[in-house]
């Protein structure tokens, strides 16, 4: 069975198979972590990013990791929180379940994600939290970690607050 856990620190340092990005729907880098794995893995890969002409909300693309230690990134576009009544939580689950197959597309077996937006996109921590296990435990751990070809999985925690809200739901089997 894949392993999950929540880790605090910056995702650009994990050696990892591949890194999740949160990034915008331009793919042409932003703020927050989309920033700061830009920066650390040069300008290569906006280069990249250009080719792939955008990418709609709730979906992934992935681009090498350049100079970055993860060999993939997975350009992941989360919802901007509205209320929670404009789909919200359809499309940050589809951001996960895409990024998860992405990984099987590319072999990645081991995967680190960001909080996908709950920074500048404001979605509520737990709430985003709850939709993130839940998709990876249904489809990592019931299927197996044959099938879903992940063996590794981090929710890597920019604050103590995310950690917290991690470590809570991912200690209760219920979540
Ligand atoms: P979004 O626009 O999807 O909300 P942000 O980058 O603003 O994206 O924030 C998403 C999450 O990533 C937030 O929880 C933020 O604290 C976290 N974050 C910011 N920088 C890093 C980093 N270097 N490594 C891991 N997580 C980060």
């Amino acid at each position: 069975m894949a392993q999950l856990t929540a880790v605090s620190g910056d995702i650009t340092q994990l050696h990892v198979d591949a890194i999740v990005n949160a990034a915008n729907e331009s793919l042409l880098g932003g703020g927050g972590v989309d920033g700061a794995i830009h920066r650390a893995a040069g300008p290569d890969l906006l280069i990249a990013c250009r080719k792939l002409n955008g990418c709609p909300t709730g979906d992934a693309k992935a681009t090498p990791g350049f100079c970055l230690p993860a060999k993939w990134v997975f350009h992941a576009v989360g919802p901007v929180w509205h209320g929670g009544a404009d789909g919200e939580d359809d499309l940050l689950a589809g951001c996960y379940r895409r990024c998860l197959e992405l990984a099987l597309e590319v072999g990645a077996r081991s995967v680190a994600f960001p909080a996908i937006s709950t920074g500048v996109y404001r979605f509520p921590p737990e709430r985003a939290a709850k939709i993130a296990i839940a998709i990876v435990r249904s489809r990592i751990e019931e299927s197996g970690a044959k099938e879903s070809g992940i063996d590794e999985l981090f929710f890597v925690c920019f604050n103590s607050e995310t950690l917290r809200i991690y470590q809570h739901l991912l200690s209760d089997a219920r979540t």
